[in-house]
């Protein structure tokens, strides 16, 4: 990485969090399913049942390369400790020619992870194998301060299922995704979302337009702010929110962003103060927060307990009448 790189780097790494092991929440194994059809043969598969929001793994990166260093890989090569080396050279490269390259493996499992504002890949030995799917069930958080991920389920995931996240933007329609696929990572799509059947051709077309809607959905909302003060009708903003949940759900696009769904609707009911609804969307959204965002949850907790510390308690109500 070049000195601005380095520069952007923390003096002093906070240790990862304390997550389960390999064998206790998940573990690494060939995909048997057809429904995979990576080269690459291997994923991450859940050895428990987790709840939405529930953390899977939270791993430090073996490497963390700066996307302008790829042309340089042999020079980090030479740098690498040969143990990590070893292991890396054992994760897969899809543009390989007859043997794996070290730009090949960073390129083929890398994930988008940042220093400063400068874009990297980072990569570990255990989330580097968990495969794509354009409805993944888990998504990842990068802290830079601890050069660790944070891999979180995005809906309920039962015991034995393949874990997986999305290598790309799932909100581009269903060619365009493949077509991305096929350019960054070598392999087709056939993940239930993509292997779509000849007899239902209506279905691509119908995700693909859910899909645009989902996208569009933040430029075409009003702000939680403006419909508070407005006179827009009282169900209006939850409406809209309740939709977009509906559809990230039937897509299998829950993401990060389902919560901020939940989030808006416990507020809109709390602005009115309907408490028997603010309550049940915040223990939705407290529920969600448990395991990977405590703090959140905790705040949440304190808001179920005493509803006027709920900083848009009423704010509704109190709304001059236009
Ligand atoms: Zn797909």
């Amino acid at each position: 990485m070049e000195r601005d790189g380095l520069d952007a780097l923390p003096k002093k790494f906070s240790p990862p969090k304390v997550a389960p092991a390999q064998g206790q929440s998940y573990q690494i194994a060939l995909c048997r399913s057809d429904t995979d059809r990576r080269s690459a043969g291997y994923g991450m598969f859940a050895t428990r049942n987790f709840n939405r929001g529930g953390v899977i793994l939270v791993e430090r990166a073996v490497m963390v390369v700066s996307t302008s260093c790829f042309g340089s890989c042999s020079s980090i090569d030479q740098l690498l400790d040969p143990k990590v080396r070893k292991a890396v050279m054992r994760l897969t490269d899809v543009h390989a020619g007859a043997e794996a390259t070290l730009e090949g493996i960073i390129r083929t499992n890398g994930l988008e992870v940042d220093i400063g504002s400068r874009d990297c890949q980072g990569i570990f030995l255990d989330a580097s194998r968990v495969n794509h799917s354009c409805g993944p069930n888990a998504f990842y958080r990068w802290d830079p301060t601890s050069l660790s991920i944070t891999l979180e389920a995005v809906r309920p995931i039962p015991a034995g299922s393949e874990i997986t996240i999305p290598y790309i933007d799932c909100l581009q329609s269903r060619a365009d995704r493949r077509k991305q696929l096929k350019t960054l990572y070598n392999f087709d799509c056939f993940c239930k979302h993509c292997d779509v059947h000849w007899s239902e051709p209506n279905a691509a077309v119908q995700s693909d337009m859910n899909r645009k809607e989902i996208r569009e959905f933040w430029n075409l909302t009003p702000s939680f702010d403006d419909w508070c003060t407005s006179d827009a009708p009282d169900d209006e903003l939850i409406d809209l929110h309740t939709r977009a949940l509906e559809m990230r759900a039937a897509e299998g696009l829950e993401s990060y962003v389902y919560k901020k769904h939940i989030e808006i609707i416990a507020m809109c009911y709390g602005s009115m103060k309907d408490k028997e609804n603010f309550i049940c969307w915040i223990e939705r959204g407290r529920k969600a927060n448990m395991e990977a965002k405590p703090d959140v949850a905790g705040v949440m907790e304190k808001w179920i307990q005493d509803l006027r510390s709920f900083p848009a308690w009423g704010c509704r109500a109190r709304a001059p009448a236009h």
